[in-house]
């Protein structure tokens, strides 16, 4: 219920999505919530079982309440091979929004200093130090706004040379017969036709039962439904062995994420700052989004516990923005070579150095140890293409 006698609070956290969900979070880990006053607007509160947002880490994230499935193995096929790798490091988790959403709010529930509303965020507007939320249910006043709602305003005005989507459809399916080694993931498969993009299915089993198959395209256009389900079929068939009847769909998952080399700004006005997807914390070359939030949520509640403002926060270092524009040109420009370079990601390192890198935490050595075993030339030809923006950075 939204506080009756004032408009006001501390902290308003404009959409409970993963980047909302995941700031109240690190909010209520921190006990920020006993001394400020929150507002958390969403059209809508009620937990859905929509997305299953996976990540790899070493530990560190302590979420381990909401890991619905964790994954030590992972493979990489391409051109009719297969590389698979037991994780040394790292584990490959999934967490379901459902889980994720009905554990933090039921938490944020049971405490006096948060209020809910479910309403429509229409605009965000700020006078000095004070933020506003404009919403279907009336104008809130802030002292920080934490949106992931709207885009910046700027963003029709920002630089962008590559503009791709990732998109896909992902079927949970049941089968009578075990069929799944639920240690296993597939994080690319990419034995499949590459003629509207770079396309792949991403295997996700649960139990030996049940998994979610995902047709995934990089591509500036999203295609008709049924080709993405003739797809699914397709692999299905080939993979397992089952035909429509033989299988049921459980859940049906599906997203359209942006892959662009876009430039976000921080702030939308004074003291509401852009977070999330709309915030630019989406890694363009893979759509990972999910441990980005955490870092920049931990960011966040630091600087509000210290009492100070909230600092720049950088989704990538200069170094790793340039690798995605470069990489990006590459796939929105050379299908075929995009897929080499992966093979040859997968091929040629230890997948645990894949997702350091992919996470941007590896160091400059690694990182050349890394590209000297890729085939250098498309890279020069991205690079020449791309240089007005690589100099920059922007
Ligand atoms: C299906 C899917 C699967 C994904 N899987 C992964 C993954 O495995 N790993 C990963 O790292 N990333 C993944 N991503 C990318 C990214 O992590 C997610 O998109 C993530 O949900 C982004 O978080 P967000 O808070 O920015 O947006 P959302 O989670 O979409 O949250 C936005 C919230 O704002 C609310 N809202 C929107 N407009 C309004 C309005 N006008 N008024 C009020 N409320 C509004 C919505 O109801 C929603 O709750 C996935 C994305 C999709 C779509």
């Amino acid at each position: 219920m939204v506080n009756s006698n004032s408009n006001d609070y501390d902290i308003a956290i404009a959409g409970a999505g993963a980047a909302g969900l995941t700031l109240l979070l690190y909010i209520l880990d921190s006990g920020l919530s006993d001394k400020f006053n929150i507002l958390v607007v969403d059209k809508s509160l009620k937990p859905d079982n929509s997305k299953t947002w996976c990540f790899w880490d070493k530990g560190n994230l302590t979420i381990n309440d909401f890991i619905y499935h964790e994954w030590e193995t992972l493979t990489f096929s391409a051109f009719g091979n297969t590389y698979r790798q037991q994780l040394k490091e790292y584990h490959y988790h999934c967490v379901r929004s459902l889980d994720y959403s009905t554990k933090i709010l039921e938490r944020a529930s049971l405490d006096k200093n948060i209020t809910f509303l479910e309403a429509e965020i229409v605009d965000f507007t700020s006078n000095g130090e004070i933020a506003s939320v404009i919403t279907s249910a009336g104008t809130f006043d802030c002292k920080w706004v934490f949106q992931s709602v709207l885009r910046p305003r700027d963003y029709n005005d920002a630089k962008v040379d590559s503009s791709l989507l990732q998109h896909f459809i992902g079927w949970e399916i049941e089968t009578d017969e075990a069929l799944f080694d639920p240690d296993t993931a597939t994080l690319m498969d990419f034995n499949t036709s590459q003629e509207n993009g770079v396309t792949f299915f991403y295997v996700l089993p649960f139990t030996k039962r049940k998994a979610l198959i995902e047709y995934t395209l990089f591509s500036g256009n999203l295609l008709d439904t049924h080709i993405y389900e003739d797809a699914l079929e397709h692999y299905i068939h080939e993979e397992f062995g089952l035909e429509r009847g033989q299988y049921t769909i459980t859940r049906v998952e599906k997203g359209a994420i942006p892959m662009e080399d876009r430039v976000y700004q921080q702030w939308y006005c004074n003291r509401v700052m852009n977070t999330g997807t709309v915030g630019g914390f989406t890694k363009p070359t893979t759509g990972y989004t999910f441990t980005r939030l955490h870092e920049m949520s931990k960011i966040i509640v630091a600087a509000l516990e210290k009492g100070g403002k909230v600092p720049h926060i950088k989704a990538s270092d200069y170094r790793f923005r340039v690798y995605d524009i470069i990489l990006l040109y590459l796939l929105k420009h050379e299908v075929d070579i995009s897929v080499k370079i992966f093979r040859d990601l997968f091929k040629k390192n230890n997948f645990d150095r894949i997702l350091q890198f992919l996470d941007e935490k590896t160091n400059f050595f690694q990182e050349l140890s890394i590209f000297s075993k890729l085939s250098y030339m498309p890279f020069f030809r991205s690079i020449y293409k791309m240089k007005h923006r690589i100099v920059t950075g922007a």
